[in-house]
This record gives C-alpha cells, sequence and structure tokens, in this order.
C-alpha cells in the first residue's frame, strides 16, 4: 500500500476524488473518522466515511458536501409525523446504505468489512477503512454540558463553545485490521483538510495509530483546512481558538506538531510560512481552495510532489 490518508468529511472527500485520479485508487487506504458515528433508529450511520464513498463513487450531493445528489426525505417526514425526532437529515437513498450497513454489522461482519462491502456495492476501488472497528465516540464539553458529538455538531447547530473534545473508548480501542501495517509501509501519509481538533484527533487518539505514525519513516504531509484564519465550513476556527490554538494554519502546525514533515498552506496565509518553518515542519504555499475536481487534482499533485 503506497499512500495512507487520515480523513475527515468534507474537506477531505474533496481533496481524495482528485487525488484518486492521480494515483492508482487500490494504492490508497483512506483511514475514516468513525468518532462521528450515531446509532438512530436502530441504524448504524458513520458520516464520514460516508461522505468519502458517496464522493468517491461519484454520486454525492455536491452542494452540501454529504448526502447523495437528488436525495428525497419521504422517510424522514413520516417519521416527524409518528413523533420521532427528525434533526439529523436522512434521505431515502442515504438510508439504504446505513439499513445494509447495520445489516451487516448484525450479521456478525465489523465495520471494516461492512465498509468495504459496500465500497465494493458502489464501485469505489480505493480502500476505505473507519479508524477502528472499536465503538469510539467523540464527546463535545461545552462548559457544563457534555455533548454527543451528532447533538453538539447537528441538533445544536455548533452553537456551543468547545471547552474540551472527549474521545470515549478510544483507550481500548485497536486500529482497524491492515491500517499499522500500511503505515508501516507506506510512501507517503496524507494528513487531508479536515478539522484537526474533531476530525483527525480521534484517529490520532487511538495510541497504537498515533505511535506507528510517529515512527513511519515516510513523509508525513498535511493540507491546512484554515484558510485566512477561518474555516472554510464548519466549526474547526472556532474550536480551535476556544480549545487554546491560534486559528490560522500556524495554529494547525501547531497542533499536529512533530507528526508533520510538511504544511501545505493557502496563499492568502503565506505571512505564516516562516513561524511555521521555525517549528520545524516544511511549507508550501499554494491556492488551496477546491472549488472543483481538476483544483482538487492540482492539489493532489502537490502533495505528492512535497518532500
Ligand atoms: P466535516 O467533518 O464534514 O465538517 O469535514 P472535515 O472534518 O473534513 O472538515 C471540514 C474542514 O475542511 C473545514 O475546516 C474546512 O475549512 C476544510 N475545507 C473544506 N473545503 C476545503 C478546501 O477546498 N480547501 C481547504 N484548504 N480546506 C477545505
Amino acid at each position: 500500500m503506497g499512500v495512507v490518508a487520515l480523513a475527515g468529511g468534507v474537506g477531505a472527500a474533496k481533496f481524495l476524488r482528485g487525488l484518486v485520479r492521480i494515483i492508482p485508487p487500490q494504492n490508497l487506504l483512506i483511514v475514516g473518522n468513525v468518532g462521528d458515528d450515531v446509532e438512530l433508529y436502530g441504524l448504524h450511520i458513520s458520516p464520514d466515511l460516508d461522505i468519502i464513498m458517496y464522493t468517491l463513487a461519484g454520486i454525492v450531493d455536491e452542494e452540501k458536501g454529504w448526502g447523495v445528489a437528488g436525495d428525497t426525505f419521504h422517510c424522514l417526514e413520516m417519521l416527524g409525523r409518528l413523533g420521532f425526532e427528525t434533526w439529523f437529515n436522512l434521505g431515502d437513498r442515504d438510508l439504504a446504505i446505513h439499513i445494509i450497513r447495520t445489516k451487516m454489522l448484525r450479521e456478525g461482519y465489523t465495520l471494516s468489512q461492512a465498509t468495504a462491502q459496500l465500497c465494493k456495492m458502489l464501485g469505489v476501488k480505493a480502500k476505505l477503512m473507519p479508524m477502528s472497528d472499536d465503538k469510539v465516540r467523540t464527546k463535545v464539553q461545552a462548559g457544563e454540558l457534555l455533548l454527543d458529538f451528532q447533538e453538539y455538531f447537528v441538533k445544536r447547530g455548533t452553537m456551543d463553545t468547545v471547552t474540551d473534545v472527549i474521545f470515549e473508548g478510544a483507550k481500548k480501542a485497536k486500529p482497524a485490521p491492515g491500517i499499522i501495517e500500511a503505515i508501516n509501509m507506506a510512501e507517503r501519509i496524507i494528513i487531508c483538510p479536515s478539522n484537526p481538533l474533531l476530525s483527525i484527533a480521534p484517529i490520532l487518539s487511538i495510541s497504537a495509530i498515533r505511535k506507528a505514525l510517529e515512527a513511519s519513516m515516510a513523509p508525513i504531509i498535511g493540507i491546512s483546512p484554515i484558510v485566512g484564519g477561518k474555516a472554510l465550513k464548519g466549526p474547526a476556527d472556532r474550536v480551535m481558538a476556544s480549545m487554546g490554538y491560534e486559528a490560522s494554519a500556524y495554529g494547525v502546525a501547531k497542533f499536529y506538531g512533530k507528526l508533520l514533515k510538511h504544511l501545505i498552506i493557502d496563499e492568502v496565509d503565506i505571512a505564516h510560512k516562516k513561524r511555521i518553518e521555525n517549528l520545524g515542519i516544511k511549507v508550501t504555499v499554494t491556492n488551496t481552495l477546491m472549488k472543483n475536481v481538476e483544483d482538487a487534482i492540482r492539489l493532489a499533485k502537490i502533495l505528492m510532489e512535497a518532500e
């Protein structure tokens, strides 16, 4: 396995659809965040894995960045009529995936086996794996409140100020099979442009994964999800600030620290280049905005050439 990518949701998926066009997708292992997973109506939902799967399968709703293109919401409407909470947006086609995933898990498949099957059914050639087959759940502390991740993210629309992030179950969780071997054999490791504290940190909370990354001889190259001090989507900038990190490309470099060999930052952040280099991290400055697949391909080429 040549390339390993650590991935959250939308930001990662946008980048990965470029990467799979310039390297053989079979040579890519994507390690996905499943700290955001949630059980609703008896179904197991893996939002970050699904965003990546739908994007690589070419069926994602491009406008939203998640869900299936052209989906309808009749099932959710009916659930509402029956008196159930409907704050988590689940389209009808999307639900088919959750039904099949849950069926496979009930039949004894692990989450990585179920994910591999779903990817096969949808024609995704890159290997996509949850960080762990064990249950790890991201909890958000907001002052007195301890919230489940999706409660914070979707139900309450990220309105709370995050004071701590907890990865419940991480201590006991083992990496999904094959991840450590892939990291050990990788030629290149990528940290996708994802929320560092909410999407990548859960992956790094599995100590065997962090240790393998720290010991790896392969260059670990990141792309900053913070552009001009702001997240392009979601609460990454606010969460970094409230957790004591500078909300900037420099803050991203500081968060990953020694793990990173090289960080790709946006041209609007050129002022941070020297500061990041002073941390012992190489820097490439380029346009990192991915408005379309061509932008993602361009960025992927730069990343694959970075050393
Ligand atoms: P989520 O879990 O779906 O919110 O997605 P991620 O964990 O992947 O994080 C979203 C992050 O991706 C945000 O901080 C965005 O700023 C970042 N992002 C999204 N699109 C782009 C892009 O085109 N370029 C860069 N550099 N970052 C992006």
